[in-house]
């Protein structure tokens, strides 16, 4: 083991968490260590956002060719080659991955290579490619978190696959049975079932995307079922046996379904393995997180946790955020998270965005509240590009006109729900909304015109029967 070396503050983990905050920092003008046991970039640049979003950019221009007679366009046979789908994949994933190394050394920050560990709370060692010890005034945990195994049927990453095997597949399976309904196991199911895949979700709970609540999952067992997934709730999986030729997925009412592959997607855990957390003081939650205040800092003193270890949002753009404000308060600046404003996006077809309260969280709070909803039927870009299904959703404050809450579910909701957590953020009001000119033809007038049913005040959608 080669000398000590010492920076300000050291990272460890460099996903969107780790390597945001160690370029925060470097701004700061302190010296900084990155330090990464694989690939830069984490699980959101390596196997988690970037590499299912751009498999799913394929299943949409492959849905965009398939209704393409729809729009007065004739076109060939159709056929999906998905090993150069999968290679498309891998190399947007390095591109990014060797700009990110580029951002890195723009800023001079020091990439150590390999698995950190403390020896207390100011040392860490580091094992790997680099061999290093380290000592820092300040340190951040952004060790992230990996897939969860079930003991009772273990991935084999052969016919039992979980997300990070998933995306290491170089064709499309016939039937594929996909273990847990959450956003994962969704988002898997909407792209393989437009890549012609037989797929089956097995949901434990009464309802597939459990999280999004009552109404969405309403909606999106419909469009779902609509677009040939089959969507079985209340089933526990209880074992999945690897035959060779296929899976058999047995059920605990005995049942059992047979499936070319399985997608074990039942979610995720905190990662802290090897770090020797308890060296730096560090304790776990009964849930196995690392705690921090709205500072990101730890029990420790000086010690900061981001992103998924801190086991609450599990979203890239959480972590990064949380980087910026553990940073800034490494560095001796003040600074707090909030998150009344983030937006959660999930990127099945058709997409779902949230962001803020629900109309159940705002009514709870003790809110009376004011809703619109306009469905994508009445725009007219929306019919233009023949894209009618879903709908977006303000929910607002009766007394003050604040925005409280949205909702998107359609074409391109990922990117509409930006406005709306702007709104939130900064505690916008209806009439806001109302007095910004939103361009014509564009998806985004769903807000204005969202705003304008909960104003009681719609122009291009009916008044409330009733109203005079
Ligand atoms: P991670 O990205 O997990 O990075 C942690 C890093 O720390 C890893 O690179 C790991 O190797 C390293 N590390 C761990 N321990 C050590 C150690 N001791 N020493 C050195 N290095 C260490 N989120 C979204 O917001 N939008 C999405 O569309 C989205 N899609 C997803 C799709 C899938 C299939 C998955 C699995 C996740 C998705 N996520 C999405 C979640 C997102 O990827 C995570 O929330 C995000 O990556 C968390 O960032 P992080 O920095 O906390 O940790």
């Amino acid at each position: 083991m080669a000398d000590k070396k010492i920076f300000d503050v050291a990272v460890v983990g460099s996903g969107p968490g780790g390597y945001v905050a160690a370029i925060k920092i470097a701004q700061l003008g302190k010296t900084v260590a990155l330090i990464e046991k694989e690939k830069l970039g984490g699980t959101c640049l390596n196997v988690g956002c970037i590499p299912t979003k751009t498999l799913l950019a394929g299943a949409a221009v492959l849905h965009q060719v398939k209704r393409a007679a729809d729009f007065g366009i004739t076109t060939g046979p159709i056929a999906v080659q998905y090993d150069k789908m999968k290679a498309r994949k891998d190399q947007i994933v390095a591109k990014i991955r060797s700009g990110l190394e580029g951002l890195l050394k723009s800023n001079k920050i020091t990439v150590i290579r390999g698995s950190a560990q403390f020896e207390s709370p100011r040392d860490l060692k580091v094992i790997g490619l680099d061999n290093v010890f380290i000592h820092a005034e300040k340190i951040i945990l952004a060790t992230g978190s990996v897939p969860l195994d079930i003991a009772a049927f273990p991935c084999d990453h052969e016919r039992i696959l979980n997300s990070t095997s998933m995306l290491e597949l170089t064709h499309v399976p016939k039937s594929l049975a996909i273990v847990g309904g959450g956003y994962i196991g969704c988002e898997f199911a909407s792209l393989f079932a437009e890549l012609g895949c037989k797929v089956t979700v097995l949901e434990a709970l009464p309802t597939i995307l459990a999280a999004q609540g009552t109404n969405i999952a309403q909606f999106m067992t419909k469009a779902l079922t609509n677009r040939g997934i089959e969507l079985r709730t209340n089933v526990k999986v209880q074992a999945i046996a690897n035959q060779k030729s296929h899976v058999t997925v047995t059920l605990a009412s005995g049942e059992s379904l047979d499936a070319e592959l399985a997608l074990v997607a039942v979610g995720r855990k905190v990662y802290t393995e090897g770090l020797h957390l308890e060296k730096a003081g560090i304790p776990l939650t009964d849930k196995q997180w690392i705690a921090t205040n709205e500072r990101m800092e730890t029990e420790v003193s000086g010690i900061y946790a981001i992103g998924d270890v801190t086991g609450q949002w599990m979203l890239a753009h959480v972590a990064s955020h949380q980087g910026i404000v553990a940073a800034q308060n490494a560095c001796g600046h003040e600074a707090s998270m909030h998150y009344e404003a983030i937006p959660a996006v999930v990127f099945t077809s058709p997409e779902i965005a949230m962001v803020g309260l629900s109309a159940e969280q705002a009514q709870q709070k003790g809110y009376s509240i004011a809703q619109g909803m306009l469905p994508f039927q009445a725009l007219g870009k929306a019919q233009a590009t023949a894209e009618t299904e879903g709908f977006v959703q303000v929910i607002s404050d009766k007394k003050t006109g604040q925005v409280l809450g949205a909702t998107a579910i359609g074409h391109e909701a990922s990117n509409l729900i930006a406005e709306m957590a702007l709104a939130i953020q900064n505690e916008l009001t209806l009439e806001s909304i109302l007095e910004t000119i939103h361009a014509h033809p564009t998806v985004a007038e769903a807000w204005h015109e969202a705003a304008a049913i909960a104003n009681e005040t719609p122009i291009n959608f009916p008044p409330k029967r009733g109203a005079s």
